[in-house]
């Protein structure tokens, strides 16, 4: 390619600069050798240990002698994500060990509990590391085997990986990878002090097996120390914990908080996000655990140590514990603003579902969507670098409707962003291919009036209504999978005696054990519908209270559909993305609701 005439100038003045600078060699040579030094320091490799100890208890950790734990900066987090939003899951091995390896949730990463069957939807660190640099090398060692099948599409990105077998064994493996190897970044996972809390609960056995962690933990740290000392390499060690247990120390998986308290220790000092405790967080459940750091914020710490670059269509959850600060505790105040906190001022770009949004003062610390979507919304803020993203979906159950038993054990759930689902009651799942569009091919006869709809219930095993939000009604025929003719039509006093008065308040219906429905009104009142008589009971519409509907009563405003389970249960659904069992032989809602409605609760559903 000919240069141009300009290019050539350029380059001259360079070389005249450069001779020039030759000149002035001797004067420069102190300068350069201090540069030289800082050179040094900042081209070490930069590279990463991440052990991780299966169920160990952070409070224990001072009952045992741990020398090695002991030289790292240990701070206390918490797992299990945001308990009440899409982002909650099982304090369990499966949702935390990916969790640790992709740094989201459940409701990203897709792996409720320690099933084997399933598989991370998202990327890993290993991909992370890998799509940027292949000459990179990547090691993971687990002796809880599953968590490389949960990562099964994500092994092609580790270069040298081992499963099964001892935690001894797994000490050798890493030993060997970094000692005969040279890797950039090695996971390790042990497993026996979770097996000892099973067995033996907290106590003596499980504070000794603390101690050979420790001890395995040592032997691994000294074979990085040996590189330290004869390489020139910066490693990072994060030590971290899937999930803490429950006060007996035996079992987990729950939703309290020495379940869901972790420890990361580093040694390195972190950032303010490491360091600082944030007690301002709307969020205080849990006696403030949101505060603490998150299990989310070990990948971007991994990343950002290896200097590599995060994308913020990776949707990461958490800043980074060392490096730069992004925005912190990035949670939903409500259904439609953000809260974050910052540590420093700066310009916060907010991105939904990837498009860019606005940009705001990072100290504002808010920001209000004035036209939120409907739907899973994901919420990612850039700041410094750092990324931090929150999910919320603000999607409603509208109708419930219980299928033909006889056909199979199916119900439909419509929501309010005119989807519906095909919920498999025996397997507890949503059938896959759903949420699908509410239309008339899916529903012949129904969907010109998608939009209406209020509510549905089965009335036998042939017949279902749906109810419209005009005062209409539609009968839909569930051996023929079609709306009869002639519908929808008008509620009057004639069709459904007693509810015309009230057919644009409906809400939800719900068939009683085929002796009476009950009609649920957008003002917290209901009415009983006599099946067999084919009228509205006298004395109706009664209020919601816990007198009439025990355990619902503070719900009764709030219900969006409910649906008719089997001969016990029933299932009310609220506004505010919860749900309540309820007990119809008992007449009363089963303790411990509402809950959210999730991907561990109602898998598929929203
Ligand atoms: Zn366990």
């Amino acid at each position: 390619m000919r240069k141009s005439p300009f290019i050539q100038q350029v380059i001259l003045i360079t070389i005249l600069l450069f001779i020039g600078c030759q000149n002035e060699h001797e004067i420069h040579r102190t300068k350069e050798t201090k540069k030289r030094v800082v050179l040094e320091k900042t081209s070490k490799k930069k590279k990463v240990l991440l052990v991780g100890i299966d169920g160990l208890q952070i409070e224990k950790i001072s009952n045992a002698a741990t020398p090695n734990l002991d030289k790292l900066l240990i701070k206390k987090g918490f797992s299990g994500g945001i308990t009440g939003t899409t982002s909650e899951q099982k304090t369990k091995s499966g949702p935390g060990w990916t969790t640790i390896l992709t740094g989201v949730w459940l409701n990203k990463h897709g792996v409720p509990d320690n099933n084997s069957s399933h598989k991370s939807k998202v990327k890993s660190v290993f991909q992370f590391i890998k799509e940027h640099d292949n000459n990179l090398e990547t090691a993971s060692v687990a002796t809880w085997s599953p968590i490389h099948d949960f990562l099964r599409d994500q092994l092609q990105f580790i270069n040298y990986k081992h499963q099964g077998g001892s935690d001894d064994n797994a000490v050798k493996n890493s030993v060997n990878e970094l000692t005969n190897h040279n890797p950039d970044f090695l996971f390790v996972h042990l497993d026996e002090v979770d097996g000892v809390g099973h067995s033996s609960g907290f106590g003596s056995s499980y504070n000794s097996a603390i101690s050979r962690a420790d001890k395995r933990l040592g032997t691994i740290m000294n074979a990085v120390e040996n590189r330290i000392n004869t390489k020139n390499e910066d490693w990072l060690i994060i030590v971290t914990t899937d999930h803490g247990r429950e006060n007996s120390g035996y079992g987990h998986g729950n939703q309290t908080t020495s379940e869901k308290t972790i420890f990361v220790g580093m040694n390195k000092q972190g950032n303010a996000e490491f360091n600082n405790y944030i007690g301002t967080i709307p969020n205080k459940d849990f006696n403030g655990i949101y505060g603490n750091v998150a299990q989310t914020s070990i990948i971007p710490t991994v990343l950002t140590h290896l200097n590599i670059p995060i994308k913020k269509e990776w949707q990461l959850t958490s800043t980074s514990l060392i490096g730069e600060v992004g925005a912190q505790k990035v949670m939903m105040k409500n259904s439609n603003t953000l809260y974050w906190h910052a540590s420093s001022s700066g310009n916060i770009e907010i991105y939904r579902n990837n498009q860019f949004l606005t940009s705001v003062n990072s100290l504002q610390g808010y920001y209000v969507d004035t036209a939120p979507s409907k739907g899973d919304t994901n919420y990612t803020l850039l700041l410094n670098g750092q990324t931090s993203s929150v999910t919320i979906n603000n999607t409603n159950i509208i109708a419930g409707l219980d299928w033909n038993d006889f056909i199979n054990n199916k119900a439909y759930f419509f929501r309010d962003d005119i989807k519906y689902v095909r919920y498999n009651k025996t397997l507890d799942k949503a059938d896959s291919g759903y949420p699908i569009q509410t239309n008339n091919s899916s529903w012949p006869g129904l969907g010109n009036y998608k939009n209406l709809i209020s509510a549905a219930f089965k009335w036998s095993n042939h017949k279902g209504f749906f109810f419209l939000n005009d005062g209409r009604y539609i009968r839909y025929d569930m051996n023929t999978d079609i709306a009869d003719t002639g519908y929808p039509i008008r509620v009057t006093n004639q069709n459904w005696p007693g509810l015309e008065a009230y057919a644009k308040k409906i809400v939800a219906a719900i068939n009683w054990n085929n002796s009476k429905a009950y009609f649920f009104l957008n003002d917290g009142t209901y009415l009983r519908y006599s099946i067999k008589n084919d009228r509205v009971d006298s004395g109706y519409p009664k209020p919601i209270n816990n007198s009439t509907w025990p355990g619902l009563g503070n719900y009764g405003a709030k219900i969006t559909a409910a649906v008719d389970w089997n001969l016990t249960y029933c299932y009310f659904f609220l506004n505010n993305n919860t749900y309540i069992k309820y007990n119809k032989t008992l007449d009363k809602a089963v303790s411990g609701y509402p809950k959210p409605i999730n991907n561990s609760t109602w898998p598929g559903l929203k």
